[in-house]
């Protein structure tokens, strides 16, 4: 049917996270290795007469109105577009909330996307980017997806070729820590340990999966362990399961390992859920854009309807 649309927002992760410096405007310069898993919202848009934007979502918490950026999405488009017709949005989240997986910011890409796809409007990519680095300096890496340098406040974005074959092991312990209150506590001074992205870059171009592991590193984690402890007994546990490595994405607090045995990130995770009754486990695959000659295929995000 041609007024409804289904849509997947993939979580991402941080492979590696790198804080260049504070900007005199508050923002923070950063580099960053992004990677999209399979780890993903749903989300259902329809159009209809009232002309008002309607969102549901399963979790009650979450705000239904512009403090959604789904909804400051589609209400962007509407407005630029003079759009009328509203639009019932559906969001069915799995990306653990305010987690450091993009889970809004994803979310908001899809609603991009789909207001193109719902309503004909023909909006090109970089069109469609720069209305999306607007709303938030994630939400163009999520429209792009996959492996991808992220540069400047994270609007900058140079694509990468798809890591190596692997699992992720994503675990989001009880708590949640604030992204304000990791960057208020980040000290920048020559003692602060740098992660080797442009080494990580040059070990994806290679196609060399350790070379990325070796090098897996995020400037905030200290930040975030010295007030959550457990974020590295989670990342030590990881390792003796086998994870090539481990590491918090973004300000945290999910902790994912890289494992090159689906097997082995498995037992991991039946360990998390029955020994630390932490709920939020997952074991995914990267999502890598397919190759061009399908890119047909991959082209729409859409899932159905
Ligand atoms: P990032 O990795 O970009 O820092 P995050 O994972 O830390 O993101 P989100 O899950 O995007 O954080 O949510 C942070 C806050 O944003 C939540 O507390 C929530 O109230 C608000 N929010 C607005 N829209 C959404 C959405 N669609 N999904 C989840 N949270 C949303």
């Amino acid at each position: 049917m041609d007024n409804s649309l289904g849509l997947i927002a993939f979580a991402k992760v941080n492979l590696g996270l790198d804080v260049i410096r504070r900007r005199e405007d508050g923002y923070h310069e950063v580099k960053m290795v992004m990677q999209t898993i399979k780890l993903y919202d749903q989300i259902t848009m329809e159009k209809n007469d009232c002309g008002e934007i309607r969102l549901t979502t399963n979790l009650p918490y979450l705000p239904v109105n512009k403090k959604n950026l789904v909804y400051r999405a589609v209400d962007l488009i509407r407005e630029k577009y003079g759009i009328s017709e509203g639009v019932d949005i559906r969001l069915t989240k799995h990306i653990p909330v305010a987690a450091g997986m993009a889970g809004g910011s994803t979310d908001a890409a899809a609603a991009f996307v789909g207001m193109n796809q719902l309503f004909h409007l023909n909006i090109r990519q970089d069109t469609l980017l720069e209305y999306a680095a607007g709303l938030g300096a994630d939400i163009p890496y999520c429209i792009m997806r996959g492996t991808a340098l992220s540069e400047g406040i994270g609007e900058i974005l140079t694509p990468l070729p798809p890591i190596p074959a692997c699992w992720f092991l994503v675990v989001k312990p009880s708590f949640s820590i604030s992204t304000k209150y990791i960057y208020e506590h980040l000290t920048l001074n020559e003692d602060t340990v740098h992660p080797d992205i442009d080494g990580m870059v040059d070990a994806i171009r290679a196609g060399d999966l350790t070379g990325v592991t070796s090098r897996m590193g995020n400037v905030l984690e200290d930040v975030a362990i010295k007030e959550y402890p457990q974020i590295a007994t989670i990342k030590e546990e990881m390792i003796r399961f086998g994870a090539l490595n481990s590491l918090m994405s973004g300000s945290g607090s999910t902790v994912f390992g890289i494992f090159s045995s689906r097997e082995a990130a498995l037992e991991a995770s039946r360990f998390f859920r029955k020994q630390t009754g932490i709920r939020q486990v997952h074991v995914v695959r990267p999502f890598n854009k397919l190759p061009r000659r399908h890119a047909g295929a991959d082209r729409g995000e859409g899932i159905g309807s």
